[in-house]
């Protein structure tokens, strides 16, 4: 029965695919033929490429987006008996980096209309030990970094922001990634800029940090077989370089066919009284995820996936509830407007090359469903 293709897919990369082919093969034929694997001038290519996108001067490449995030922790001096407040409403991948680090994740429940860690429960949560203020641009939207850096900078605390969601939003004109001392950056092939396999990167306006990243990612070498702190080997693939400097060509205009889809729902959804997803004045939703708030999402999602529509769930359980970070010591309530919106949340399918029509319909389908 539902071997049927959908009418509307959650995600569609293949289009992209067809347009971007021609490109996408020379330039990996071309990094491979220069026996360019790791790093080297494909990636040192991306990266300044990267660093002017997000108006920020340093960007390093790294293996993955949470690598990214551990990184950034590493180099703002975070480990073993510090504290760095983050939301429960994420991808566990941000609490993870911050174990990885050595660190104590403290949660801070978030804004229920913006969805993103809000700022007075962020002041209620510091103790002596906060090391670092890590909020995460949920769906694409900006937390309010200004707050943020005001409150960090208050405490001596170090503002690092998850951006893996982010690409290219903005808050009062600056992009997401460029107002902490770091910002974090996920390539997973499914993010807003996405390569044909894993990357990531760290920005930072810093030039003395930028050369800590490189030579973290980089087993802590300054120079060949010249170990000067302990690193990792989170070095970015040469391939996925090449790919995401094409891509990149391409992301303003992406992300502003988000944006028109994303439009074009709140402006059929809102009106009928339905929670759609907030962008406050002064900021610029990059539209990762389009997630309507809905009392009974799994009757919409239903009902949706009758009409050949895909919809999806951007996490259904909150991290301090998952079975692995039990540890943190957390209990069911103490996060309530964490724990309503994963409850509540409902993620609508949102791509570039997704058609008027498509988008008609999956408007007009919501709003007959409710
Ligand atoms: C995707 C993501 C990450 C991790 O990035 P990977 O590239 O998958 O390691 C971290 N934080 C958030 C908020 C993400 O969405």
């Amino acid at each position: 029965m539902k071997s049927q293709k959908p009418c509307v897919p959650f995600l569609d990369f293949t289009l992209q695919y067809e347009e971007l082919r021609t490109e996408v093969l020379s330039a990996i034929d071309e990094t491979l033929k220069a026996s360019n694997f790791t790093l080297g001038a494909r990636v040192a290519q991306f990266e300044a490429q990267f660093a002017t996108y997000c108006r920020q001067r340093y960007a390093v490449g790294v293996n993955n987006g949470t690598s990214a995030l551990h990184l950034a922790l590493v180099a703002a001096g975070v480990g073993p008996g510090d504290e760095v407040i983050t939301t429960p409403l994420t991808f566990v991948a941000s609490v993870a980096a911050i174990e990885a680090a050595g660190a104590t994740p403290v949660l801070a429940d978030i804004d229920g209309r913006t969805l993103n860690i809000d700022p007075s429960a962020v002041e209620a949560a510091i103790t002596c030990r906060t090391k670092a203020i890590m909020p995460v641009h949920l769906h694409g939207l900006m937390a309010d970094v200004h707050a943020l850096k005001e409150i960090s900078d208050d405490c001596g605390a170090v503002l690092i922001e998850d951006a893996a969601q982010a690409h290219g939003a903005e808050c009062q004109g600056q992009r997401s990634g460029s107002v902490g001392l770091f910002g974090s950056f996920s390539f997973y092939p499914g993010k807003n800029l996405g390569a044909y396999g894993e990357a990531g990167a760290v920005v930072t306006g810093d030039s003395e940090k930028a050369a800590q990243l490189r030579c973290l990612r980089d087993w802590g070498q300054e120079s060949k077989s010249k170990h000067v702190m302990k690193g990792f080997n989170y070095r970015m693939d040469a391939i996925q370089a090449a790919v995401l400097e094409i891509k990149l060509r391409y992301i303003e205009a992406w992300t502003e066919s988000r944006r028109e889809i994303a439009q074009k729902y709140t402006s059929e959804l809102k009106p009928a009284g339905i929670e759609t997803p907030e962008e406050p004045a002064g900021y610029l939703h990059s539209y990762h995820v389009y997630a309507l708030k809905v009392p009974d999402r799994e009757g919409l999602r239903e009902q949706l996936s009758l009409m050949g529509i895909e919809t999806s769930i951007h996490y259904p359980t909150p991290v301090h509830l998952q079975p692995a970070y039990t540890d943190l010591g957390y209990k069911i309530g103490e996060f309530p407007e964490s724990e309503l919106a994963a409850a509540r949340l409902v993620s609508l399918p949102i791509f570039p090359g997704m058609t008027r029509e498509q988008t008609e319909m999956v408007a007009t389908a919501v709003l007959r469903a409710i």
